[in-house]
């Protein structure tokens, strides 16, 4: 059965699956002040695709989908989203939801002042070269104590502070907060690509804290008579620039959100033609397969 608006969306996180029918990952963040030596987003397509377009018009086309749409659900990617604060605070007042993933790089008071807590669960990643754990620590509190939803913490792999994980992940446990720990991808470490570069301690280390999906011959859902997918339907990406596509993969839908000023989802579920999905849990909701 296809999906419909006026059904749940499973994509939606449950706190706020009222409220929202679709779900849209928006590669918001253009910059970071961090330079981290595993970071990939820089070498990505959304820095082929840099976002050009006014304020006046990322807000107008928010308002535009709030009106056509209601609160819809965003996934912020791309850099830091805390480098934009004001923009975001402007967008999340329109009434739309959002998932932020930040390095708590930015102004703490601002960020406690601008972004609304009811509106928002907050993903918290930790990055050693440049945090101590205890202040990262102390700024994970900050926000729980202030009232918002700080459910998961993420670490990425780096090697040289893969043995200090699991005293990490006990640590952040004792305040009830998980921990996602991501594997590096798509660039080299010491000479290795990664993540085949890990040691097979490493990787164990790795593997009990990351949900289950480490390397990339795990992580790759093998796309075996796929009738549809409703990514595209019932949820979108929207690339830096605008560029409105079915899901991370990038497969255009058609149209561009800051020129359009609205995004045209699919009538209904297609096929696709891609050899490998890596939408993550999401796939199980998205694929009908024969
Ligand atoms: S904090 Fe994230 S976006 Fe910024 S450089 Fe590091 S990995 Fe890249
Ligand atoms: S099957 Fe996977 S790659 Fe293809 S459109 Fe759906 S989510 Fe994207």
């Amino acid at each position: 059965m296809s999906w419909s608006p006026e059904f749940f969306n499973p994509s939606v996180p449950d706190w706020c699956r009222d409220e929202c029918s679709y779900y849209v990952t928006w590669a918001f963040g253009n910059k970071c002040k961090y330079g981290c030596p595993y970071c990939y987003v820089e070498k990505s397509k959304y820095k082929y695709r840099p976002r050009e377009h006014s304020e006046k018009k990322i807000i107008q086309a928010w308002d535009n989908m709030f009106d056509e749409y209601g609160p819809v659900f965003m996934s912020l990617s791309g850099m830091e989203p805390g480098d934009d604060l004001f923009l975001l605070s402007r967008i999340l007042n329109l009434g739309h939801y959002a998932c932020l993933t930040t390095n708590f790089s930015m102004s703490i008071d601002d960020m406690l002042e601008l972004i609304p807590q009811r509106k928002v669960v907050i993903h918290p990643t930790f990055h050693p070269h440049k945090d101590d754990f205890s202040q990262f620590l102390m700024k994970v509190l900050m926000f729980k104590t202030a009232g918002y939803r700080v459910p998961v913490v993420a670490i990425v792999g780096y090697p040289p502070i893969v043995h200090k994980i699991d005293e990490w992940v006990a640590t952040l446990g004792l305040y009830e907060i998980s921990v996602n720990v991501v594997p590096m991808r798509f660039v080299e470490y010491d000479g290795k690509p990664m993540p085949e570069g890990y040691t097979q301690e490493q990787r164990e280390i790795i593997g009990r804290h990351c949900g289950g999906v480490v390397f990339d011959d795990q992580a790759q859902v093998r796309r075996l008579n796929i009738r549809a997918c409703a990514a595209g339907h019932a949820t979108a990406t929207i690339a830096m620039d605008g560029t409105v596509l079915r899901c991370g993969e990038d497969i255009p839908i058609g149209g561009n959100l800051f020129e359009d000023g609205i995004i045209k989802f699919m009538d209904e579920p297609k096929g696709c033609n891609m050899e490998f999905c890596q939408c993550g849990n999401l796939v199980a909701y998205h694929i009908e397969v024969d």
